[in-house]
């Protein structure tokens, strides 16, 4: 068996062809993806895949805990295969997410009285890909400006 499905059958998944290729997409480019961007990866490796098949193993992966999804303002839900505590940063000019360390209360400027228990943060801005790119040519569908 693969260590991708040793992983999945650890986390008390059935391991099947299918939700191995899906998580090693998710793994291979950490750009958390939708689930029609997982189906266009996931296809160029097992062409028979079907759309409705990646939604079934995205939801076990993320019913078993080995995915997490996220839906950031508008737009499709992405999947992140980061389990740790962590926090993401979203490019408005290529649409692309990074994981970023989550800040400590002390960077939040909390007093103890405050206790967090979940942190839910995603910052905006510009990648280090996008970040000198004239605003015209941004794929980000987000974007107006002049308007
Ligand atoms: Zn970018
Ligand atoms: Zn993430």
């Amino acid at each position: 068996m693969t260590r991708i499905g040793q992983h999945l059958s650890s986390c008390g998944l059935r391991s099947t062809p299918q939700r191995q290729r899906v998580y090693a997409v998710l793994i291979e480019n950490r750009d958390h993806p939708t689930a029609e961007e997982v189906f266009l990866r996931a296809r160029r490796k097992m062409p028979g895949i079907s759309l409705a098949t990646i939604y079934n193993c995205l939801e076990a992966l993320v019913r078993s805990g080995l995915v997490r999804q996220l839906t950031l303002d508008r737009g499709a839900a992405r999947f992140c295969p980061n389990m740790q505590e962590h926090c993401h940063f979203y490019c408005d000019c290529c649409g692309k997410v990074f994981d970023m360390p989550v800040p400590t209360t002390s960077d939040l400027g909390l007093n103890d009285a405050f206790k967090v228990e979940r942190i839910d943060l995603t910052l905006h801005g510009r990648c280090p890909d996008c970040h000198l790119r004239p605003a015209s040519q941004c794929a980000g569908q987000t974007l107006t400006f002049n308007q």
